[in-house]
C-alpha cells in the first residue's frame, strides 16, 4: 500500500474542519496514519513549497502557511497519492468536482484548505520532513 504527505492548511484548522476533512479522507479508504498539528515558521513553509519559489505567489503562499497552525497527516491506502487529489479537488475551487474538499470548504486558489504531495518521490520527501521513522508504524 501506498503513502501520502498531506495538511490540512490554515484556512481550514482555523474553521475548526479537520473531522469533516479527515472523514473524506476514511470515507474515501484512506487510513491516517499519522497526524500532528504544527506551527511552521515562515522558514520552513518556505522550504516546504521552494518548488514555488519562482512563482508570482510563492510569498503569499509562504505567509499563509506560517500564518496559523496546520495539521500535517500522513495517508496510507492503495493509490494513497492520486486518491487523496482526487478527494482534494481542484486547486482552484472553481474548478473541482462536487463532494470534494476543496468543493466543500476551500475559500479560494490560496486558501484551499488541503495540501496532497503529488508523486510517489515528493510523497517520500514530504513525509520525511514531517515525521521521524519512530512516528510512523
Ligand atoms: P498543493 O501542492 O497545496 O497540494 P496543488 O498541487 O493542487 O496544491 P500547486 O500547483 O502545487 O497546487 O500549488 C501549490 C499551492 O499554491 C496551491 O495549493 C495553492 O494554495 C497555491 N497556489 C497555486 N497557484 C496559485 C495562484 N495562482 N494564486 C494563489 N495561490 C496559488
Ligand atoms: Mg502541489
Amino acid at each position: 500500500t501506498e503513502r501520502t504527505l498531506s495538511i490540512i492548511k490554515p484556512d481550514a484548522t482555523r474553521r475548526n474542519l479537520t473531522g469533516k476533512i479527515n472523514a473524506k479522507f476514511e470515507e474515501a479508504g484512506l487510513r491516517i496514519v499519522a497526524q500532528k498539528r504544527i506551527h511552521l515558521s515562515e522558514a520552513q513553509a518556505g522550504k516546504f513549497y521552494e518548488v514555488h519559489k519562482d512563482r508570482p505567489f510563492y510569498g503569499e503562499l509562504v505567509e499563509f502557511m506560517a500564518s496559523e497552525p496546520v495539521v500535517v497527516q500522513v495517508l496510507e491506502g492503495e493509490g494513497a497519492i492520486a486518491k487523496n487529489r482526487e478527494v482534494m479537488g481542484a486547486t482552484n475551487p472553481a474548478n473541482a468536482d462536487e463532494g470534494t474538499i476543496r468543493k466543500e470548504f476551500a475559500l479560494s486558489m490560496g486558501e484551499n484548505s488541503v495540501h496532497g504531495s503529488d508523486a510517489p518521490e515528493t510523497a517520500a520527501q514530504e513525509i520525511a520532513y514531517f515525521f521521524s521513522g519512530l512516528e510512523l508504524v
